[in-house]
């Protein structure tokens, strides 16, 4: 009970009061427990405005960030999603709790066969698990699927990889954080029968998305 109190406070005055509208959204925040995402020994700290360590030197996101870009992404129920940077699961959880499917690639295998666990024990059905470099996409991952109708990049990369656009279905969505390896941009790009459009929706902090087409180490 007081753990969905936390969830409630979070979702009213760290998303809703900063303009996180969109319903799929909120709803998932409140389903979702994010202390079960993190280290046992901050679980307390689970629904602060924060980011917070998960181990291997990455974190699992501020609560606002994932938020805002879920609802950039203006996620629909028949959606096909490709996540890059599973680190803890939660981003995955809630992705999967609003689209059809959601494909999941991490860099570093302990995170990734942590969350696939969890996430397993969680009841989830609708995720798939990659190991792998995710700045390529899911490319050679099984099942084969090259075409995402919406792909969220969970780590900031100096350019915008070649690989992620290419694997955007028509009017389809990927968001990331684009930038040096302290400060970078929130950069939304759909792709249309004329090309791609960029937009840019503010400044933002990540780790860095570390693999062929993004940070070498
Ligand atoms: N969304 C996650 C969550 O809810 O816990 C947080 C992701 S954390 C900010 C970024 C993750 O991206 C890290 O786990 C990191 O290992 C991963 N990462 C960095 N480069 C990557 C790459 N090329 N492919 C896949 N994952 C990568």
């Amino acid at each position: 009970m007081r753990l969905r109190a936390s969830r409630e406070n979070m979702i009213k005055y760290q998303l809703i009061a900063r303009g996180i509208t969109d319903e799929n959204v909120l709803k998932a925040f409140l389903k979702v427990p994010r202390h079960k995402f993190v280290p046992e020994e901050i679980g307390h700290l689970a629904y602060n405005d924060s980011p917070l360590s998960i181990g291997e030197g990455q974190t699992i996101s501020q609560p606002y960030i994932v938020a805002l870009m879920m609802q950039i992404l203006e996620l629909k129920n028949s959606d096909k999603v490709l996540e890059i940077g599973t680190g803890s699961g939660y981003q995955t959880a809630l992705l999967a709790e609003i689209v059809e499917i959601v494909y999941t690639v991490e860099r570093i295998n302990s995170l990734i066969r942590d969350a696939e666990d969890l996430l397993n024990g969680m009841g989830y059905k609708n995720i798939h698990y990659k190991y792998g470099d995710g700045t390529l996409g899911w490319k050679d991952g099984i099942p084969t699927q090259n075409e995402f109708d919406k792909i969220i990049v969970a780590a900031a990369a100096p350019d915008i990889p070649e690989s992620l656009t290419g694997q955007l279905a028509m009017n389809g969505k990927l968001i990331i954080p684009t930038g040096n390896r302290t400060f970078q941009q929130l950069v939304v790009i759909t792709r249309t029968e004329e090309g791609y459009i960029h937009t840019n929706e503010g400044g933002c902090t990540f780790v860095p998305l570390i693999g062929d087409e993004g940070w070498q180490e």
